[in-house]
C-alpha cells in the first residue's frame, strides 16, 4: 500500500515562514498570524478577522496567544478594516487557539463564543452545531467537527469559505488528541466539511488553501485509512507496543511532531480495538484479535 498524494505539493503554497503577517483573503476576511511558529504549529496560529466591508465590525476567529505583538497585529489589522472587535469565537480549547480569548474580551467589551464553558467564560455563548450567528454584518454558520478535539468547531461564511481550526491545516496532516479526540468523529467530521463543499479552508495553522479545498478533504480521509492499514499491517507480524508502531509508522516525521504521532496512533488503536479487530495482549502490548 503506498501513501496518497497530497494534491497541494502541486501548489504554488508559501514555504513554511514565509507567509505575510497579515493579509486579506477575501472582502469578508483578513488573516493575522501570531508568532508562534513550532513544529506543531506550522507558521504559528492564524487568527481571521472576519465581517462586512463597511459594516464598521469584526468577528475575531481564534484569538490565538496572549502575545502583546500579535494583539497589536490585530488591532492594527481591525483599524485598517475600519472595524471595532465584536465578538470572539473559538474553534477549540487549546491554548495556540484559545489563551487569548479571556484577556481580548476584556480589552474589546466583546463576548467569546465557544463550544465549551471554561473557553466562553461567565459572560460568553455556548455554541451548537447548527447556530446561525448574524454578526458584524454577515453569517457565520456553526459547523461542529470534534474529532481532533472534542469541542471542536468549524465556521462557515457567506462566501462558502470555512475557518476549519486545526480539522485541517494548511500543511501536512492533523492529530487526533488522545483520549480527547476520536478517530471515528474526525473521519464523520472530514465527510461533513467535504460535502459542504468548501469554497476554500481557512486553517488554524499553515496557508489558506483555495486552488481544491475537496481534494485536501479526500486527500485526509485517504491518509487515515493509510496510516489505519500500517498499524494492522504493522502488528500482523506480532504483538508491539505502542511505541514500536509510532516508531514504524511514522519513522519519517521529525522528532519534534513524534508526541502528536503517538496521540494519533493511540486513537487509531482505540477505534480499531472498538471495532474488535485490536486487543491488548500483554500489559504494554496490543495484538490483533
Ligand atoms: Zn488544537
Amino acid at each position: 500500500m503506498t501513501a496518497p498524494l497530497d494534491p497541494r505539493t502541486g501548489w504554488a503554497l508559501p514555504a513554511p515562514g514565509a507567509m505575510p503577517r497579515t493579509a486579506q483573503l477575501e472582502p469578508l476576511v483578513t488573516r493575522v498570524l501570531a508568532p508562534n511558529p513550532s513544529g506543531m504549529t506550522l507558521d504559528g496560529t492564524n487568527t481571521y478577522l472576519v465581517g462586512a466591508p463597511g459594516s464598521g465590525q469584526v468577528v475575531v476567529v481564534d484569538p490565538g496567544p496572549a502575545d502583546a505583538a500579535h494583539l497589536a497585529a490585530v488591532e492594527a489589522a481591525a483599524t485598517a478594516r475600519g472595524a471595532r472587535v465584536v465578538a470572539l469565537l473559538v474553534t477549540h480549547h487549546h491554548g495556540d487557539h484559545a489563551e487569548a480569548a479571556a484577556p481580548w474580551s476584556a480589552r474589546f467589551g466583546a463576548p467569546v463564543a465557544a463550544a465549551g464553558a471554561a473557553v466562553a467564560g461567565p459572560g460568553g455563548r455556548l455554541l451548537a452545531d447548527g447556530d446561525r450567528l448574524a454578526l458584524a454584518g454577515t453569517t457565520l454558520d456553526v459547523v461542529a467537527t470534534p474529532g481532533h478535539t472534542a469541542d471542536h468547531l468549524a465556521f462557515r461564511l457567506e462566501s462558502g469559505a470555512v475557518l476549519v481550526g486545526d480539522h485541517v491545516l494548511g500543511r501536512g496532516t492533523s492529530v487526533v488528541t488522545h483520549p480527547e479526540g476520536d478517530v471515528v468523529a474526525y473521519l464523520a467530521s472530514l465527510r461533513r466539511v467535504h460535502d459542504l463543499g468548501p469554497a476554500a479552508l481557512y486553517c488554524g495553522h499553515g496557508p489558506e488553501l483555495t486552488e481544491d479545498p475537496v481534494a485536501v478533504l479526500d486527500f485526509y480521509l485517504a491518509h487515515r485509512a493509510y496510516r489505519e492499514r500500517q498499524l494492522l499491517d504493522a502488528l500482523a507480524e506480532g504483538p508491539r507496543t505502542v511505541e514500536e508502531l509510532v516508531a514504524t509508522v511514522y519513522a519519517a516525521v521529525p522528532r519534534e511532531v513524534r508526541p502528536a504521532a503517538g496521540q494519533s496512533t493511540r486513537a487509531t488503536l482505540a477505534k480499531l480495538q472498538a471495532e474488535g479487530r485490536v486487543e491488548p495482549a500483554t500489559g504494554t502490548t496490543v495484538r490483533l484479535a
